[in-house]
């Protein structure tokens, strides 16, 4: 599988499968949450409610994930996944990487060779750009997979220019 980085709007990406960072509720919120639903469309939350009402009474777990249609996105499934709130005080990051891989086993089971993923947990829930980058892509190669491709979409240059750092293994701020 190959892992891209991507800077811009992950509403805009024509693959098979977007991730969003959502929260619990799955009835929608800010960031790349409150893009999506206004991007894609009633269709999207109307899935999510049936989903939350079906399976999910007390919200969508952290770490796990579920996908529904795209609605009006040019993608064709949007993969909703739950980030921790950032702690210093506990180690949340298994959480974090677990949004990571069970997306991935999601839009595998789907059968998409293309998913693109927001830097999960990184805006509202304050986690450190560089170390959820860090923590991204130690999940995403951590198992093997039927995707091909992943894009991680920074959603500026700032973060663009910080992820390369990470990955090049210079991280010095
Ligand atoms: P979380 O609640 O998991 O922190 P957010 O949506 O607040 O999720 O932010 C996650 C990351 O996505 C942040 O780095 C934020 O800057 C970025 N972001 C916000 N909107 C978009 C968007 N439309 N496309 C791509 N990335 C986005």
């Amino acid at each position: 599988m190959r892992i891209e980085l991507a800077t811009g709007d992950i509403t805009t990406e024509q693959v098979d499968a977007i991730v969003n960072a959502a929260n619990s509720s799955l009835l929608g919120g800010g960031g790349v949450d409150g893009a999506i639903h206004r991007k894609g469309g009633p269709a999207i939350l109307e899935e999510c409610r049936a989903l939350r009402a079906a399976h999910y009474g007390r919200g969508l777990p952290v770490g796990q994930a579920v996908a529904t249609t795209a609605g009006r996105l040019p993608a064709r499934w949007v993969i909703h996944t739950v980030g921790p709130v950032f702690s210093a005080a506990e180690d949340r990051a298994p959480l974090l990487r677990s949004c990571y891989t069970t997306s991935l086993a999601v839009a595998a089971r789907l059968g998409a060779k293309s998913v693109a993923y927001p830097l999960i947990s990184s805006g509202i829930y304050r986690w450190p750009k560089d170390d959820a980058v860090a923590q991204a892509v130690t999940a995403l190669q951590a198992e093997p997979t039927t995707v091909e491709l992943v894009r991680l979409v920074l959603f500026d240059e700032q973060t663009r220019e910080i992820a390369e750092r990470v990955l090049a293994g210079r991280v010095d701020s």
